[in-house]
């Protein structure tokens, strides 16, 4: 508990949800509620939705849900207490100290700092004699001195503990440098810098920190690349390598390539606007970093087995986002009579920026790459074979949702197959068909069981009782709209419910009531994960009439009391739960004085 409750509701009032929201998401307006694209999963039509009156928001698509602080944590991938900060300063408000919470606040900016010093080590090494292995390879690979020094490129002397020294000696502790990466420590207890002898890439986030390093080796010896691993500071998964820089690109897209050489080479030939990810497919979390900067995205992975495995893997993710994907395929070059795979950086050397630019330009969408790997897997000269291709490539085309392109489409795997565009878009038509009893059949499956539909999506939170659930639902949602009524709950306590979570909400509710607090969802933030309160946003947004309180207030209360004797009635076999039970009435807990 960090901060006082006073605090926290004043920071909610003067951070509406629907204002906070719309800095990254487009809402419109239907009726009292707003909707959107959900920015946590991928959609095309608008799911989420944001309730000015509750102060809440909620995904029908993805149930994700909360208020304004679970919001910001989730999108800006912030702790609860970051994620407080983060709406104080939006608001111009001063956040009241904490001790524990300015300690590991202290510890985070030591870290940062750290990296920093060992960045500007590094660039300093590049000069010296002791980087003069790391210069001759830059030399080589034709990276200039301008370049080097926007982003910040050092060496790594080939030294055991050149780093861990020089840093000692600027203050910092070995623990610090344990916890940022930057040195190992062997059996024997001994520490010696991770780094040696590579060529170091700080890896700087869109805040500008330095927050983590890739190092690469100078020779051909594995491991190739070698990174920070996570610490307190960097999680490989939410960060891209030259996002610093290409979040400042006026082209219209962002590049996406295999390594760090790559975005160095394309930034030094005029593309700003290329990144990697390091050590990872891409992300969903990068995929969210991306969408503040660009709607549109070029995968430029290796022309090998292992860059268009990346390349399907990105395509299957950004499947149904909001991204418009081109797939730029690097050409094989001749050489020696053979050709052979290139990559970026082999590209731009051999052919140029403009030749670059060129196919940028004439870059595949993700249709023409997916239709030419199913062509690639049949010899369309051999007739069972086009039957094969006509099959598959049509199970493709039915997934495009407009039938336009479907048409276009079709159009064009006839004509590679030789194949009669009459013929093709039967197929097509067929597999469409298909398609949609598919779905047909899976929604039925999804409705029949209505019970289930009742049921929180996460496993550990399901329902034992489904009618008092929904019965606790009511009360819930009752109080959240005016808790007042918490007074006429007299006999109902949070041990009557048959559901912890619903019981610890209704224990939350009262407790606010309390303390003089009015229901807002700061009051559960504090106190339940993102998955309950996902759930806790899909109760409190169906509907519930106050005006008909009078009456569904005491019918839930009589449910909740009624499945409560029940479940303590089925287990007095049990000697141990009934010795509890005895307890609770002893302590005065769970009455059963109704009426
Ligand atoms: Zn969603």
């Amino acid at each position: 508990m960090a901060f006082p409750q006073q605090f926290l509701d004043e920071l909610v009032s003067r951070n509406d949800i629907v204002d906070v929201v719309s800095s990254y998401v487009t809402l419109t307006r239907k009726g009292g509620n707003y909707f959107g694209l959900c920015p946590f999963h991928n959609e095309k039509t608008p799911s989420f939705s944001v309730s000015p009156d509750k102060q809440i928001y909620h995904c029908f698509g993805c149930k994700h849900g909360g208020g304004v602080i679970s919001f910001i944590m989730e999108i800006e991938n912030l702790s609860f207490p970051d994620a407080v900060r983060f709406l104080a300063k939006r608001a111009n408000m001063e956040v009241p100290d904490d001790g524990a919470d300015r300690e590991a606040s202290r510890r985070r900016q030591r870290i940062l700092e750290l990296n920093r010093e060992a960045a500007r080590w590094f660039y300093q090494t590049l000069s010296t004699p002791a980087g003069a292995a790391v210069a001759a390879y830059l030399d080589k690979r034709q990276i200039t001195r301008k370049t080097a020094v926007s982003f910040g490129l050092g060496a790594a002397p080939d030294s055991w503990d050149s780093l861990l020294t020089a840093m000692i000696r600027k203050g910092y502790s070995k623990e610090e440098l344990l916890a940022a990466g930057l040195v190992v420590q062997n059996k024997q207890g001994r520490l010696y810098d991770k780094f040696r002898n590579r060529l170091m890439f700080p890896v700087i986030d869109v805040r500008g920190d330095v927050v983590a390093f890739g190092g690469r080796v100078l020779d051909k010896s594995e491991p190739k690349y070698m990174n920070t691993q996570e610490t307190i500071v960097y999680s490989k998964r939410r960060n891209l390598y030259g996002i610093n820089l290409a979040k400042k690109t006026k082209r219209p897209n962002i590049i996406l390539c295999e390594g760090n050489i790559d975005v160095i080479t394309l930034h030094q030939a005029g593309f700003d606007n290329a990144v990697a990810s390091m050590g990872t497919a891409l992300t969903t979390e990068q995929t969210r970093i991306l969408s503040r900067y660009t709607k549109e995205l070029v995968l430029c992975y290796d022309n090998d087995g292992a860059g268009k495995a990346a390349t399907e893997k990105a395509i299957a993710l950004l499947e149904n986002s909001e991204f418009a994907v081109r797939v730029l395929q690097l050409p094989r070059r001749l050489q020696d009579g053979e050709y052979v795979k290139q990559d970026v950086d082999d590209f731009i050397k051999f052919h140029g920026g403009a030749a670059f630019e060129a196919i940028l330009n004439g870059s595949e969408n993700q249709m023409d790459f997916r239709m030419d790997a199913v062509a690639a897997k049949y010899d369309l000269k051999d007739d069972e074979q086009r039957i094969a291709y006509a099959g598959e490539v049509s199970q493709l085309i039915a997934s495009l949702p407009n039938a336009v392109e479907r048409e276009v489409y079709a159009g064009r795997a006839a004509e590679r197959a030789g194949i009669s565009r009459e013929a093709m878009l039967l197929e097509v038509k067929r597999s469409y068909g298909k398609r949609k009893n598919q779905e047909r059949r899976a929604l039925q499956k999804e409705n029949q069981n209505i019970a289930a539909l009742h049921q929180p999506r996460e496993r550990s939170l399901r329902y034992d009782d489904v009618r008092s659930a929904m019965a606790e639902e009511g009360v819930i949602r009752l109080l959240f709209l005016d808790n007042s009524l918490a007074d006429r709950c007299g006999s109902l306590s949070p041990e009557d419910f048959s559901s912890p979570l619903l019981g610890s909400c209704y224990e939350a509710l009262l407790e606010a009531r309390a303390q003089g607090r009015s229901p807002s969802p700061t009051v559960l933030e504090e106190r339940f994960s993102p998955e309950e309160m996902g759930h806790l946003t899909t109760v409190l947004q169906k509907p519930e009439s106050l005006a008909a309180a009078e009456k569904s207030l005491p019918d839930y209360i009589r449910i909740i009391h009624e499945s409560a004797d029940k479940r303590r009635g089925g287990t007095q076999e049990d000697p141990l739960l009934a010795a509890v039970n005895k307890f609770k009435e002893i302590k005065g807990y769970g009455g059963k004085q109704n009426g």
